[in-house]
């Protein structure tokens, strides 16, 4: 009762902030199995943030409330509130958007994370059940005991299964299963509409395909099937350098192409270094910072480096085997001969590497600072100019964070979700994962690398550079209509079935409130 008097009163205080059109009496009759409204500053405030900690624009206000569901019934009560009332509600996950995706300004937060109280991940013969909340190192952990894992990562596992099926989920095992997306049986679906719905390739498949990808616009994902394998033991992880950008990418495309089973890598990333020091990675310690690699020291005069990052998974048991398998790929690559850094580790230390790089950068204060990331999806076609123009033009010789590139196949990804890429067979994933600091270094702040994104993107736009942007963010409805290119028609009418009053997501700033 405490619940519902408390929804009732935030929702009062939207009616007379806001003028919405909802009768008081109606929300006297929500129950709230055993979820929680909040108004209470510090949860409107957490709700307000993400990890981009970008300044919000001066519209943006903060949410009026914030629920904490426990089923997904709580959530579709939140959305029938909403929609009754006609102000925003957005699902937020771990919010690590960067330009407040997930913020709802002037409505209501549904909090993805609160706890249902156990029973939030199943395991079942080839899949997993995740409630949309859950974090992706709980999916692992839970899947683990029983032997098994999800196949297709992001690099990061401190994200929720809604928020980056939101998106995409992307990481280096896409180029062989796809993105996350591509690797989804089932959803249950809170709509915009209010209604509960369970979707899939063969129920309901125009809101399964709209919400993959969809960035929280047509429902809210309480439940995700997820495809599941047997999870391997280890992994063999192996860095190489290149000189040669077309080299570089040659070999990254070449082993994106190979399909045989144990005949290829389980993943394949790379990254480009722009700094003498080939520490400056916060990805993982690889290059340990006790024994820094020089640049210098492999005889380059060139100002930039690639790096290959691929790793094979394995069995104890088969540990022999993976030492052949790994020697004949690497026999047909064509990095610097004296680059090669090897190790190996636990699969699950693979997967969550980058968290212990987060609780490196917690500990020096430099997790917490605003993040103007920019993420890019570059055609194949192109990507030569786009080293010259940016990694050896724009960016010069300070990155302010890692730049992550590598390739994925096109026929990985499923035309009918909402998720937007180049239209090549081939096109890169282009991460400029920079961190603003407050230095004194003019060149390290905020305002210069958020320049630096807008001189990058008019670069592509000046060279007839096709990208796309991962995790987009636009402001005007045309630019998002150019983002979406021929998918823009379906997305608008998936809108219009779907979420017709424009209340979820807002703060995507796709689609303007309907009046
Ligand atoms: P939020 O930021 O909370 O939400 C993002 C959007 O999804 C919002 O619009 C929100 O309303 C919507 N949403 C959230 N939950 C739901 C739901 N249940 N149903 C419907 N809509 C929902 N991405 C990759 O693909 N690969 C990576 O390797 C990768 N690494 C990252 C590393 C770091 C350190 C960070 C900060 C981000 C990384 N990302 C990566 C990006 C990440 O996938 C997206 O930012 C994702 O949206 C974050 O998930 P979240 O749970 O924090 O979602």
């Amino acid at each position: 009762m405490a619940t519902e008097l408390l929804l009732t009163f935030a929702i009062c205080r939207l009616i007379v902030t806001v003028g919405l059109n909802v009768k008081p009496a109606e929300l006297l009759v929500l129950g709230f199995g055993g979820g929680r409204v909040s108004t209470e500053w510090h949860d409107l405030d957490a709700a307000s943030r993400d990890f981009g900690m970008l300044p919000p624009s001066k519209a943006e206000t903060p949410p009026l409330a914030v629920v904490h569901p426990s089923t997904a019934e709580d959530v579709a009560q939140a959305v029938r509130t909403a929609q009754s009332g006609r102000f925003p509600v957005s699902a937020r996950g771990h919010g690590h958007s960067i330009n407040g995706q997930s913020r709802a300004p002037g409505g209501v937060v549904v909090e993805m994370t609160s706890g249902v109280g156990g029973g939030r991940v199943a395991v079942e013969e080839g899949y997993v059940d995740a409630w949309g909340g859950e974090l992706w190192i709980d999916v692992l952990k839970r899947t683990l005991k029983y032997g098994m894992a999800p196949r297709s990562w992001t690099d990061y596992l401190y994200l929720t299964v809604g928020g980056t099926l939101s998106n995409a989920g992307i990481s280096g095992q896409a180029f062989h299963h796809g993105p996350q997306i591509s690797n989804v049986f089932e959803l249950d679906v809170v709509t915009g509409n209010g209604e509960m719905s369970t979707c899939s390739e063969a129920q309901n498949p125009d809101l399964f395909h709209a919400v993959l990808g969809g960035l929280g616009q047509f429902g809210i994902i309480t439940r995700a099937r997820i495809a599941i394998e047997q999870a391997p033991q280890r992994v063999r992880w192996i860095r190489v350098l290149y000189y040669d950008f077309s080299t570089f990418t040659a070999d990254q495309e070449h082993l994106i192409s190979l399909h045989g089973g144990n005949q290829k890598f389980d993943y394949v990333e790379g990254f480009v270094i722009v700094d003498e020091v080939l520490t400056n990675t916060w990805r993982s310690s690889f290059f340990s910072p006790r024994n820094p690699v020089k640049i210098s020291s492999l005889g380059s005069s060139d100002s930039v480096l690639y790096c290959l990052e691929v790793i094979k998974n394995y069995h104890e048991s088969n540990a022999d085997s993976m030492d052949q398998e790994v020697e004949a790929l690497m026999k047909d690559l064509r990095f610097i001969p004296n680059s090669v850094f090897s190790t190996d580790l636990l699969y699950v230390d693979f997967l969550d590497r980058v968290h212990s790089a987060e609780l490196r950068l917690r500990s020096k204060g430099l997790w917490e600072v605003p993040h103007p990331w920019l993420n890019l999806f570059v055609p194949r076609s192109r990507i030569a100019d786009f080293d010259r123009g940016v990694f050896k033009g724009i960016l010069g010789n300070n990155t302010s964070g890692p730049i992550l590139i590598y390739p994925m196949n096109k026929d990985k990804w499923d035309d009918r979700t909402s998720a937007v890429t180049p239209d090549e067979d081939v096109f890169y994933l282009v991460a400029l994962l920079r961190s603003a600091l407050d230095s004194g270094d003019v060149t390290q702040g905020m305002d210069y690398l958020i320049d630096q994104n807008r001189r990058i993107l008019r670069f592509c736009a000046d060279e007839g550079i096709e990208v796309k942007q991962y995790l987009p963010h636009y402001r005007s409805e045309a630019e998002w209509a150019g983002h979406f290119g021929a998918k823009w028609e379906r997305f608008r009418r998936n809108k219009m079935r779907f979420d017709p009053k424009h209340i979820l997501a807002t703060g995507q700033r796709i689609f303007e409130p309907s009046g």
